[in-house]
Formats: C-alpha cells, structure tokens, sequence
C-alpha cells in the first residue's frame, strides 16, 4: 500500500523549498505541476456536460488540482484539466463547482440492498419481501444522494437482484452501479437455516461438491462475486475459488478462527469481511499477516458496523431523527424504522450481543495492525445492518479511517481508485481520468480538512446524468410511493 505524507504539509515544504532553492523556470514547472498543467487533455470540439471550477481531487492520491474543470460527452469522461487549460465547447450543460471539491463517485465495497435499518431483521424480511425491488431503489437513493454511485452487494436474493440488475441495465431504473454475490454460501445445520433469518438467501452445502454446486448457480444467476459465509471449511472454499477464478470472478466471505483463515486463504479466499471478535478476532498473528501479504489478500474491515450504535447513543437524535433518511424514504417505512429504534436493545439481539466498546476497540487495533503491515485494505460498511444507515455509512467508514490513522488523502483514493481496482472496474471507475465513466460527484467542503464535509454533497453525477443538485435530469429510484422526484434529494 502506498504511504503518503500529508499533502498540506508536503505542499508548503514544496514552497518553502522552491522559495529558498529554486530558479524561476523550476517555480513555473512546479506551478505548471501543481494546476494540472501538466498532463493535460487535448481540447474536445464536444461535451455535454463540464463541471467548472473547485479543487479536484482525482482518486490517485495525486495532488489535488486547483480551479479544475472536467468535459463529459455522455456518459464518459473526455478531459480533465483547469479553466485555463480547458475551454467549455458551446452547447454543454455546466455545473458551477467553484469554492468546492470535485472527487470520482464513492464505492463501497460491502453493502446489503435489502436493508435500510431496521433494527429488527426478522421482522424486516417477513414484512418487507414482497416489496423488496422497492427497498432496492430506497438503498439506491439512500446511496447516491450521500455521494455512493457504486456498491458490492453481498447477500441478497438472486431472483429478486437479478430483476433489479436488469432494470438498472436497462435504464428503466436510475441506481448505484451495482455487482453483487446474489446470496450467501453457507455450512450451516438444516435446523438453523430454517429459522435464520436469510435462509431464504443462502445455498447451505455439507461438502465440497455440493460447494462446488452452489458456485455454479451462482454464477449462472449472474453472480460477479461469491460469498462465502459462515461455516465453510477448506476443501469447500476451494471448490467455490477454482470454479469463481475460472470465469475471472473472485471470493469473498468470513473466517471463524486462525486455522479457518489460514485454511481459506490457502484454498483461494480472496477477500475477508469485516475485523472484530466475531470475524477475524483478535491480535492477528504474525502467520496470518504473511499469509495475506503473500497471497495478496484484500481485507474489507467495515469498521463502521461497530460503532453505528456507540454513535447512537453519544449523538441519538442524529440517527433516530435523520432527516436524510426521512427526506429519502417513503414515510410509512421511515415511520416502522423509527419505530424500530426505540428498541435499540434488539441490535445486540440481532447480532448475538457481538456489537459493543470492545468489539469496536477489537477492531481498531486489528485495522491498525493490518495497515500498518501493508495488508490491502477496502473501504465498506455493511451497510445497511441496524442504524447503520446507508446515507452514512461510507463517509462514518471514510471518517474512522481518518481517526485511525491514516491520512485523508490516502482513504480517499481506497474509496475510489482502490475500490475500483479490487471490483475488477479499475478500468471503468474510480478516478477522474478521461476515458472512464463519468461518476462524479462535487462537495461543499474540504475532505482533505475534515473527512465529514462529505455529509454536504451537493452534486452527483453518475454515468454522465446529474442525478443530485442543480439542474439534475435523472431521479433515482421508481418506486411510486417515492417522495422525492426532483432529484434533488438531500
Ligand atoms: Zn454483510
């Protein structure tokens, strides 16, 4: 993983030193540098579309370019420069970004599309299924209006994603870019799985060929990633790994223990969720780490899972009153999540008493030890688990990297360019560069400053349309009972 130094200050060491050392010419090179000079973009006859002005920064960790402008024609980027080297080419629709940051639309590497807060899961699934592809467009607003044009699903149902896939490729539907598992894979007893509460979304296999199976309707259903979930021993993650790397997929799930992770990142796993006592528990020990350097393992910490509820009850009328939630969700439903946390104890009910100080200071320590190591590192939330509201949750994650240690321009690049990479989109998403798909988004404030500016989106813009702010042309979402038509949620 690369180190950075704090931009600012490396900035004003750069002037320091260009004060005392630097000719004239070398000043001017470093200027050219510094404004985007540079590396610019011919000039384009066509766009339809330029964001004028603001500080962009462009997820490569690169420094941030001063009075940027950006040309899309359609739905791809086509330059990148400033407004001096850059001309609006008549006819293009212009977004006034001046005073604010420009940054790629955020990614988050591990929600669920099927919750949206509730704090009671059983209740939820029984009461929401048969209105699922509604709360699939709820997640997708609750998302894009906080700046999140692309999302990882990790469980859900496959029929039910499936049609929702299809209506977001089609167009009939405006919502995140979305890959997902389609469901979980799962080693679990019969008994248990009939009364989980998404047993309906997993396959539950006993054997490697029956592992085996279960990846391969995965993949037939248009899976672009297999989950694989709770008690799964090695043999079967192997068989889930060789048939998901033959068709350039990738695995990714929990492990339960040291030897349960050692067996499954021998056995292909690629990527491990969440770090905490229930996942990947305690110190992590020197093997393990060697392990995930060697084989290149990502690490998706969703460190947010754990303090969405210590938030709760340091800041409560934040989250039991959110007015972005409200502004985003048909009434009736905010009205039954509302409800929901005036039982705030059913969060530990939910999720075996697991989410407590600890288990967020467990995590903490986990993170460090992992960055500090070079492990690669994602930024996801798993969101939406209860109070973990999707309209927050990347920027909390985003945010607790920050106080964790690690400086803001690197967790901004993870966000995005790294993200990006590990969805296997790097070449589609994840930087402001020409060529790639225009997912952008505008913000009032400084992230570089304070990492929760980013709750002040003022612009989205995905696949070239502006789906938040100004002069938006594309709403979000079609469900009927929808309050917010405009596109110009909160
Ligand atoms: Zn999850």
């Amino acid at each position: 993983m690369t180190r950075l130094t704090n931009p600012r200050m490396a900035g004003l060491l750069v002037a320091l030193v260009a004060g005392v050392l630097l000719t004239p010419r070398h000043m001017a090179a470093q200027q050219e540098r510094r404004y985007g000079g540079g590396d610019k973009d011919p000039q384009p006859t066509k766009a339809t579309l330029a964001i004028v002005g603001g500080m962009l920064i462009d997820g490569t960790a690169g420094t941030p370019v001063s009075h940027s402008l950006i040309l899309i024609d359609g739905n791809k980027i086509v330059a990148v420069g400033t407004k001096d080297t850059l001309k609006v080419p008549p006819g293009a629709k212009t977004v006034d970004a001046g005073g604010m940051t420009v940054m790629p639309g955020l990614i988050d590497a591990h929600v669920h599309m099927d919750t949206i807060g509730h704090t009671d899961y059983q209740y939820w699934h029984q009461t929401y299924r048969g209105r699922i592809q509604e709360i699939y467009a709820i997640s997708s607003r609750h998302m894009l209006f906080s700046g999140v044009t692309t999302a990882l699903d990790l469980g859900g149902k496959m029929e039910d994603l499936a049609g929702y896939k299809k209506k977001l490729q089609s167009g009939a539907e405006v919502g995140v870019r979305l890959k997902s598992t389609m469901g979980f894979i799962t080693d679990l007893s019969e008994s248990y799985v009939a009364t989980w509460h998404r047993g309906y979304q997993t396959i539950n296999v006993h054997n490697a060929e029956d592992a085996r199976g279960a990846a391969l309707k995965y993949i037939a259903s248009g899976a672009e990633v297999l989950k694989a979930y709770t008690g799964l021993n090695g043999p079967e993650v192997k068989a889930i790994a060789d048939e998901a790397h033959a068709k350039g997929l990738w695995v990714t799930g929990h492990v339960e223990g040291i030897q349960n992770t050692i067996d499954r990142l021998n056995a292909g796993q690629d990527a491990i969720e969440h770090t905490g006592g229930y996942a990947l528990g305690g110190k992590v020990p020197d093997e393990v780490i060697k392990l995930m350097l060697t084989r290149r393992t990502w690490v998706c910490p969703t460190l947010v899972t754990n303090g969405a509820q210590i938030d709760a009850v340091e800041w409560p009328e934040f989250w039991t009153d959110s007015q972005r939630m409200k502004a985003n969700t048909p009434p009736e439903i905010w009205a039954d999540i509302r409800r929901s946390l005036d039982y705030p104890n059913r969060v530990l009910t939910n999720f075996g008493g697991f989410v407590h100080w600890r288990s967020a200071d467990e995590s903490k320590e986990i993170f460090q030890q992992l960055y500090h190591a070079g492990v690669r590192l994602l930024v996801g939330t798993d969101a939406s688990t209860p109070l973990n509201f999707k309209t927050d949750a990347l920027i909390r994650e985003m945010d607790l990297m920050v106080r964790y240690g690690v400086p803001p321009m690197e967790v901004i690049s993870m966000a995005t360019r790294v993200n990006a990479e590990y969805m296997k989109m790097g070449s589609q998403i994840g930087t402001v560069t020409a060529g790639k798909l225009a997912d952008i988004i505008v913000v009032d404030g400084n992230p570089l400053q304070d990492m929760r500016d980013l709750r002040h989106v003022a612009v989205v813009i995905k696949d070239g349309k502006v789906v938040k702010g100004a002069a938006a042309d594309a709403a979000p979402g079609s469900s009927p009972t929808s309050p917010t038509k405009s596109g110009d949620g909160r």
